[in-house]
């Protein structure tokens, strides 16, 4: 099914029948659920431990790590989300997602999810600048638009990443978008953007598990 123009081209991925869960705890919520719909696919804002029995994929979003790593302790979600991450459940961490889904970060921090085996540091870029836009080279997601305008907003940086991580894009000596099997690891906002091409990237790693999960898997 054709879509406007130049935006689909990168995947082939029909997210038709798959359901996209995004916590919904704190941060940018709506914005991913607008993009996981474009995409063809269901999303659900996931506000209890329960909601996460239903999804194919999970998306962690941005926001403050603080605050969402509170409320996941709170409200029950990080053996659940901890659980289902190492059975396979694709996840997508953006930015405070990526904070809480990593394993370290440097100096202090709340509780983490440590699923991701990556060191991160909180707002590397934020001396500078609170806010930049960039273009980038992202390996994987290329179409006849080679760059991918990313968006940062007091952005972690990935300044270590374990054997088995993927470096997709980098920026500043840093990883800002890379993939760990199952988990996709991002720096920057692809929500405020109209480029739908990483979340199709993400929706590609969800049809293909729940596929898995569905022929061969339990
Ligand atoms: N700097 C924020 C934090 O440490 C993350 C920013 C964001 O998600 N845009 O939580």
């Amino acid at each position: 099914m054709p879509r406007s123009g130049r935006r689909t081209s990168y995947s082939t991925v029909d997210g038709n029948g798959l359901t996209v869960g995004v916590l919904a705890l704190q941060g940018a919520v709506d914005e991913h659920l607008r993009m996981i719909e474009e995409c063809g696919a269901r999303g659900v804002g996931i506000k209890r431990p329960a909601g996460l029995d239903d999804v194919d994929g999970l998306i962690i979003p941005g926001g403050e790590s603080t605050a969402i790593g509170k409320l996941i302790s709170e409200y029950g979600f990080a053996d659940p989300i901890r659980r289902r991450g190492m059975s396979g459940l694709p996840i997508f961490g953006t930015c405070a997602g990526l904070i809480l889904l990593s394993r370290d970060v440097v100096g202090a921090h709340g509780p983490l999810l440590g699923l991701a085996d990556v060191t991160v540091e909180r707002n590397a870029f934020g001396r500078q600048v609170d806010s930049f836009e960039d273009d980038l080279e992202v390996e994987g997601i290329e179409d006849e638009e080679r760059l991918y305008h990313a968006v940062f907003i007091r952005a972690p940086v990935m300044e270590a990443v374990g054997a088995g991580v993927t470096v997709m894009a980098s920026l500043g000596g840093g990883a800002v978008l890379a993939r760990e099997g199952n988990l996709l690891l991002g720096a920057f906002h692809p929500e405020l953007t109209s480029d739908l091409r990483v979340h199709r990237f993400f929706l590609d790693m969800v049809a293909k598990a729940a596929r898995g999960a569905r022929h061969g898997g339990r």
